[in-house]
């Protein structure tokens, strides 16, 4: 510690909020301030939320962390600090693009710009939270070295400018959005020296024993020192990088920052060198500024999934000499979160519809009308369901480390929303377990789920989808009414049948010429249903 650290963080925002609080609650104004029945006084705070993401190093095995922050409409902002239950309650509703929150906790409570909250309410719903991101989105990157190491310069600016350039950041943001987002990243200014050692901004400020980064005051202070060089509102996003590791992490998300005079949110990134060493990280952290959550396998772990580049970036299957390991796509559940599907380019799959479809390769997709992406909805919940995509190499996902049918289950409720279907329970969502090759099923029995990779297609697969999973289904052609593959309502075409039967059960068809010229790739049994008659295929 040295002196000067508490010039430095005498933060004028929270200077400001306790101001402005006490005149809140000298006027007694009902809306932000009340007594408890144990006669605790509550301060409530209203303003918009920003989320940033914290990624430790690759290969570490620490978790991701999540920070928050809040900015009152004029302008304050303090950080959130929630327990475990809040959290809870915000992990699937709130993403980085400012959902309008109000805040309570103790009167008594905010210090050193933040603020203990007890409760946390969202006033938007979770799709309102996402918006979709188009046309261009412009990211200034600043470098800033701390003061004690001022001749520690770990790239030059050209660096910078090639990784953010038309043959970089911008080429891999274009391609994963299909063109729906280009990234200007022109502007890249450095290297400034902030006024602090680094130890005036990364140290442990809650006394847990680990280093906290001061992310705010680190914005603040490499912003103001580019200020001169560069107009920051007329930009989306910032981007900042440090000659020096920070605490756990690299950081992505949103804050509300003030420079050139304008008060406004940013998209925001954090790099130590450890992270802008490495494209796959620069792309996951720049995903948390669009918006994007974390996807991961499922067995608890977040950064254990080769699909995703929010994840584990891709697995750095390919390690370029200069941007190191080189990330994958995001998968197509994040796309859509984006905005970046047509609902002509997502399959969703109806109750009553056992359908096969035409999924085409989700990176580099090569024809105008197969589906990117089928959504299964699982129950009535609109905010549980499955995705399923095809990966196959192509563009950024060249190195992928396996070509197949993949499935995320998704609940938009949990922090990481996307998890990998892994039927076999091995712990590794990469292996063949989460690779659906032709010939294979995933079968869900509890909601009646099958999804069969009928054939290898050019650019993808043929996949088939029943929400009503039947084992056995009945076909019966002559049935006009209510169908959905029971004996009492048996389906009305062969079709049906195969794709909404159990791999491996039995499809009783009535006897009766069916037009099906239709191949088998489902193991299944055919029989004639009842004692006479014939079935006759192909006819
Ligand atoms: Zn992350």
């Amino acid at each position: 510690m040295n002196d000067n650290r508490s010039v430095l963080h005498a933060r004028p925002t929270a200077v400001l909020m306790l101001v402005a609080i006490t005149c809140v609650h000298a006027a007694g104004a009902p809306q932000d301030s009340d007594a408890q029945p144990d006669g605790a006084a509550t301060t409530t705070l209203t303003g918009t939320l920003h989320v940033v993401w914290g990624d430790p190093p690759a290969g570490s095995d620490l978790p991701p962390v999540k920070r928050y922050w809040i900015t009152e409409k004029a302008g304050q902002t303090v950080e959130l600090i929630l327990d475990d239950e809040g959290l809870a309650r915000l992990a699937g509703t709130v993403v980085s693009n400012g959902e309008r929150v109000t805040a309570t906790g103790p009167a008594a409570n905010l210090s050193d710009g933040r603020f203990r909250a007890d409760t946390v309410a969202t006033s938007g719903s979770a799709a309102a939270a996402v918006g979709g991101v188009y046309g261009e989105v412009r990211y200034a990157t600043v470098a800033c070295r701390f003061a004690d190491s001022t001749g520690t310069t770990p790239r030059p600016l050209s660096f910078f400018e090639d990784l953010m350039g038309v043959t970089g950041m911008n080429h891999y943001w274009q391609e994963l959005s299909y063109d729906n987002i280009s990234i200007d990243g022109a502007t890249v200014v450095g290297w400034y020296d902030l006024p602090g050692d680094r130890s005036d901004y990364v140290y442990d400020d809650d006394g847990d024993g680990d280093l906290d980064a001061q992310l705010e005051q680190l914005a603040i202070d490499c912003v103001a020192a580019a200020e001169g060089d560069v107009y920051f509102p007329d930009y989306d996003g910032i981007l900042l990088m440090f000659n020096q590791t920070l605490d756990c992490c690299a950081w992505g998300g949103g804050l509300d920052l003030t420079a050139n005079g304008v008060t406004r949110g940013y998209r925001m990134g954090w790099f130590p060198p450890a992270a802008f060493n490495r494209q796959d990280f620069v792309g996951h952290e720049m995903g948390h500024s669009l918006g994007l959550p974390h996807s991961s396998g499922p067995y608890g772990a977040t950064y254990d999934s080769y699909w995703d580049v929010m994840s584990s970036g891709g697995g750095c299957q390919y390690e370029d000499p200069e941007f190191g390991c080189i990330g994958v796509h995001t998968i197509a559940y994040h796309k859509d979160m984006l905005g970046w599907l047509t609902p002509s380019q997502r399959f969703d799959v109806s109750v009553s519809n056992p359908r096969t479809i035409r999924l085409q390769r989700l990176a580099v997709p090569a024809t105008g009308t197969d589906y990117r992406m089928a959504k299964i909805p699982i129950g009535g919940s609109p905010t549980h369901f499955y995705t399923v995509e095809t990966r196959l190499a192509a563009g950024y996902d060249s190195h992928l480390v396996g070509e197949a049918v993949i499935m995320h289950e998704v609940d938009t409720t949990r922090s990481s929303h996307a998890l990998v279907v892994d039927p076999d329970g091995n712990g590794d969502p990469n292996d063949e377990g989460a690779q659906f090759l032709p010939g294979e099923s995933f079968y869900d029995a509890v909601n009646q789920i099958v999804v069969h990779v009928e054939r290898a297609i050019p650019f993808g697969f043929e996949v088939s989808i029943s929400r009503q999973a039947r084992n056995p289904a009945y076909v019966d052609p002559s049935n006009t009414g209510y169908e959905d593959g029971t004996a009492a309502n048996p389906w009305n075409t062969l079709e049906e049948g195969l794709i909404s039967v159990v791999p491996g059960a039995t499809v009783y068809a009535a006897p009766e010429n069916y037009p099906d010229a239709r191949t088998i790739r489902k193991p299944l049994v055919l029989r004639r249903d009842g004692a006479s008659g014939a079935v006759v295929l192909g006819q």
